[in-house]
């Protein structure tokens, strides 16, 4: 097996996640190599189009700082330095292959799955990230 020099993991912030970094964390530390984590918060609109005859951007804010709190103690749990997390705005899927590309990952880690709700519309996010990455993809068993 190759050595990986950068590796990101999708991170949603559940319980089931902290092992999925913490997986990825014994990874980069047997490859000597960048940890980055990622969080992605996905837009209202996206889950409610416009089901909802209100303007959600106040709640999407909240939403987004408390993602902002939760992600920075999650990295800080695992050693990740602040310029390794990313919070994001979007799809996971699209985004976690975005960063990968910019940060120039070579392996990206993720849970088989973590939540439901949206996964259940939008089929497995783990499955989205496979499809479509440029570099190796760990979906580690949750
Ligand atoms: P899911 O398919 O949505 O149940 O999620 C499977 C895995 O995808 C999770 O364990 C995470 O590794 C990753 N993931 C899901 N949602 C997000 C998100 N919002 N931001 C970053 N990674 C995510």
């Amino acid at each position: 097996m190759g050595e990986y020099s950068h590796i990101l993991v999708g991170v949603d912030l559940t319980e089931e996640s902290r092992q999925v970094a913490k997986r990825a964390c014994a990874l980069a530390r047997a490859y000597d190599a960048e940890l980055s984590c990622l969080h992605v918060v996905e837009p209202l609109s996206l889950a409610y189009g416009g089901d909802i005859p209100m303007d959600l951007s106040t709640i999407q804010e909240q939403i987004q700082e408390t993602a902002k709190t939760h992600l920075t103690e999650f990295a800080a749990g695992l050693d990740i330095p602040e310029d390794h997390q990313h919070l994001i705005f979007g799809r996971p899927e699209s985004e976690i292959h975005a960063l990968s590309e910019q940060i120039g990952a070579d392996l990206i880690v993720v849970g088989s799955h973590g939540r439901q709700g949206l996964a259940l519309l939008f089929g497995s996010t783990a499955n989205g990230v496979l499809h479509g990455a440029n570099c190796d993809v760990l979906a580690v068993r949750v």
